[in-house]
């Protein structure tokens, strides 16, 4: 190495390296640390960690670093190879700084590659650091794992069950339904925290994560929340026959807001074969203005909504129903909250609005 080449600490922490030399690519913004083995160095096995015995050549290594200063960053070296006595076979040199995933990339960088993507999506990883998206999934994969070793299930008491959409149908393999496209997604309701997570939605995912913490654990369990997935409810029945199974608000809204839909665009065609209104009115544009809650729209689309329900009698009550059915989640107690669900289901009855009254009425059951 020259001695007047000043090498930065962060460039010599390569073990069982020196760095020889730096390269400098001003138009490729670009940077490359070229290493030689240090004095005394005693290369070990990448296999089985053993001493290693004869050279049998070597291969040239140019792993991907992190950015220094914006400057793309490459580590350039010779692995060696030897003859390794236990496992009777040419090794490659074990090298303490390569990434075990990736012959490619150097551990820092995938270090690095995981903290963002607790940030963000792989995808945005991998187009920002211009590493390929599959090599992004196994480094992140590979770290996550080696995080969650030892992990533990807390005890818990109250349970929000959902599923994710995890893959699209084309990847659907033999013997399997479109309940395995899914993931079971368990949440500790108390801490707001995703204890654990399963594949599929069927009746078996969640089973699967009831025998896991055991009889015992499943007792102390009170209450589940869940959308109106039927495997859920009967798992939660099986395992825990103490707790309460509740529908939460969200997937209560937007069911409702579902069959609320259909009535309203039976009764929006309606207006626009009678020629009272355009066509545009039944864009999907139009339909968002009447799924937020009244003190949230815009007063453009109040006034959409004023002038449309003027038109039409049903289309105004539906929207009083609605209103009542957000507030029933502002009711402290049981008590309260039925009333006002009775009123709703008594509304859409005088209103008859056919798909709101059939929803209604299957939750109320
Ligand atoms: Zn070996």
């Amino acid at each position: 190495m020259a001695r007047d080449i000043y090498i930065p600490a962060a460039f010599r922490c390569f073990q069982g390296f020196v760095v020889r030399d730096l390269k400098e690519f001003r138009k490729e913004q670009l940077m490359e640390i070229h290493l030689e083995h240090s004095e005394g160095h005693q290369p070990h096995c990448h296999r089985c960690g053993s001493r290693l015995g004869a050279y049998h050549g070597r291969h040239s290594m140019r792993l991907k670093h992190v950015r220094m200063m914006s400057w793309e960053v490459r580590i350039c070296f010779y692995r060696n190879k030897h003859h390794c006595a236990e496992c009777k076979k040419i090794r490659s040199e074990r090298i303490d700084f390569l990434c075990p995933i990736s012959p490619h990339l150097t551990k820092e960088l995938s270090w690095w590659v995981n903290r963002l993507t607790e940030m963000s999506a792989v995808n945005q990883v991998s187009r920002l650091e211009s590493i390929d998206k599959k090599t992004c999934y196994e480094v992140d994969k590979h770290i996550l794992r080696n995080l969650l070793q030892g992990y533990k299930i807390p005890s818990i008491e109250a349970l929000a069950v959902d599923e994710v959409y995890a893959r699209s149908k084309v990847q659907l393999k033999p013997g399997e339904n479109k309940d395995d496209l899914f993931f079971t997604v368990i949440i500790d309701a108390r801490t707001r925290r995703v204890i654990w997570v399963t594949q599929s939605r069927r009746k078996e995912a969640l089973d699967e994560f009831f025998e896991l913490i055991g009889p015992a654990a499943c007792q102390k369990i009170f209450v589940v929340a869940t959308d109106q997935h039927e495997a859920y409810s009967q798992s939660v029945k099986q395992y825990c026959p103490g707790a309460k199974v509740i529908w939460d608000r969200f997937h209560l809204v937007q069911k409702f807001n579902e069959a609320l839909n259909l009535d309203r665009d039976d009764e929006l065609r309606r207006l626009v074969e009678a020629k009272k209104i355009s066509k545009d009115y039944l864009l999907r544009r139009h339909k968002y203005k009447f799924l937020t809650k009244a003190e949230n729209r815009s007063p453009s689309a109040q006034k959409h909504i004023e002038k449309i329900s003027k038109m039409n009698h049903k289309i105004a009550q539906m929207e009083i129903i609605k209103e009542h059915f957000h507030q029933l989640f502002e009711c402290p107690t049981y008590l309260e909250a039925k009333p006002m669900f009775d009123d709703c289901v008594r509304w859409a009855f005088e209103s008859k609005a056919r798909c709101l009254l059939q929803w209604l009425k299957s939750i109320g059951r």
